[in-house]
């Protein structure tokens, strides 16, 4: 099976390149890219006017499965990646049971290949049932095929036991991904502390309850020398904490999710829940700051923290509502709006999207370089369009998004050199 994908802008920034011209698909991998390639009986896809790019990478999903099949699993989350763009994921081990044993990896990964959209790399836990205890068989989770270890929905409150985790880690070669929260601080805390929750009557979370814990463990990867990778950073003292960090020569990455960087504490005025999330929703400095990190590079991704709930989960009263929404549908229009604004350039837009996050967990994907797996994402950054939740291929529609008017749309997801999405126009 072969594609000639024709007249594209290819944009691959772990190459460096950025130019029109085209780009063949041949037996799973990228066999060329340059001008005017003669297909033969290759599948043409003319891709004039639009962005060539590797295949996204969302390394932050809640798939929910097993456990919780109601809200997501991996069929639906992994077609919900493709509509999306998004050809990799990986996910966090939250489920029930949860991923801290090698028979939950084994399922997740073998269910992927045999039913999935996408590749999904499995996270394991830190700890055994994430309870931040006793640390989870790392040795046999890495050989069952995890990428990484985070008990991603808590934090692992005990600081021994994260230092241990690390120096685990460290020694199978592995990235710690940490939830960063200092629950005593949090309390009962619904949304961004200040004046907005003070209005609204809502109980608030201040800063520093995500920036004492990025502290703690930046400074526990310091002192381990472990691979850390800062999950969701919302504030703009974490920020500067892992800036700092990595002036240092410290390993430490993080991520930064689209809502983080598109809304404010503003957005729950109304008491929407679908404005609830972990880390809420901050204040306009924030957003500020988390645009500098990206366009500086101090972040290294764009992960949506892509987190499918219930009807019957969102629509109760804010301070019962469950945290999260979904991502994986909405964070390619979200990122160009950054484009727009002029605060990141297309290629660093999409490196946000592909080679960041590929390095920052050692994924080895995110190129088009010849040879590599043909996972490529072809996209129209013009396309315009209206979010429908109703529409969304995850079985879950809790979006702050909905109604918004969007621009840019993957047209052509490839996964492994088959066509495994196509927008239809
Ligand atoms: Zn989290």
């Amino acid at each position: 099976m072969k594609i000639l994908i024709k007249g594209g802008r290819v944009i691959d920034p772990a190459q460096g390149i950025d130019q029109t011209m085209d780009l063949l698909i041949e037996e799973g991998r990228v066999a060329r890219a340059g001008r005017n390639i003669e297909g033969g009986d290759a599948e043409i896809i003319d891709a004039s006017g639009k962005v060539v790019a590797p295949g996204f990478l969302d390394i932050h999903v809640h798939l929910r499965d097993p456990g919780y099949e109601y809200k997501e699993d991996i069929v639906s989350g992994t077609r919900a990646a493709a509509a999306g763009g998004f050809t990799s994921v990986a996910c966090m081990p939250n489920t029930s049971p949860f991923n801290d044993n090698k028979a939950i990896t084994l399922y997740i990964r073998n269910k992927a290949k045999e039913e999935g959209s996408a590749n999904v790399f499995p996270v394991a836990s830190i700890t055994k049932c994430l309870k931040g205890e006793t640390l989870s068989e790392m040795g046999d989770l890495k050989a069952a095929g995890c990428i990484g270890f985070s008990d991603d929905g808590r934090p692992v409150a005990s600081g021994e036991v994260m230092r241990r985790g690390m120096e685990y880690a460290k020694g199978f070669g592995m990235p710690i991904i940490s939830h960063s929260e200092e629950l005593s601080i949090v309390g009962d805390g619904v949304m961004n502390d200040g004046f907005i929750a003070t209005e609204l009557g809502l109980k608030g979370i201040p800063w520093v309850a995500e920036t004492a814990a990025v502290a703690r463990d930046v400074m526990l990867a310091e002192y381990t020398g472990a691979r850390l990778h800062v999950c969701h950073i919302s504030t703009r003292q974490s920020l500067e904490i892992i800036r700092n960090a990595r002036k240092r020569g410290a390993r430490i990455t993080c991520e930064v999710t689209p809502h983080h960087f598109t809304l404010t504490e503003e957005a729950v005025r109304g008491y929407d829940t679908n404005t609830k999330m972990n880390p809420p929703l901050r204040g306009a400095e924030d957003v500020a700051a988390m645009k500098e990190g990206l366009a500086d590079g101090t972040i290294d991704a764009i992960a949506t923290d892509h987190a499918p709930h219930h009807y019957d989960e969102k629509n109760v009263e804010y301070n019962i509502a469950h945290n999260g929404i979904v991502g994986l549908e909405t964070a390619l229009p979200l990122t160009l709006r950054l484009v727009e604004e002029g605060v990141l350039s297309l290629r660093d837009a999409v490196a946000r999207l592909t080679c960041g996050p590929a390095r920052a967990l050692g994924i080895p994907r995110g190129t088009l370089e010849e040879g590599s797996v043909a996972d490529v994402t072809i996209f129209d950054p013009e396309l315009e369009w209206t979010v429908d939740a109703a529409k969304f291929a995850s079985k879950s529609r809790n979006t702050p998004f909905g109604g918004w008017k969007m621009k840019g749309a993957a047209t052509h997801t490839i996964l492994g050199g088959k066509i495994v999405y196509k927008r239809e126009s």
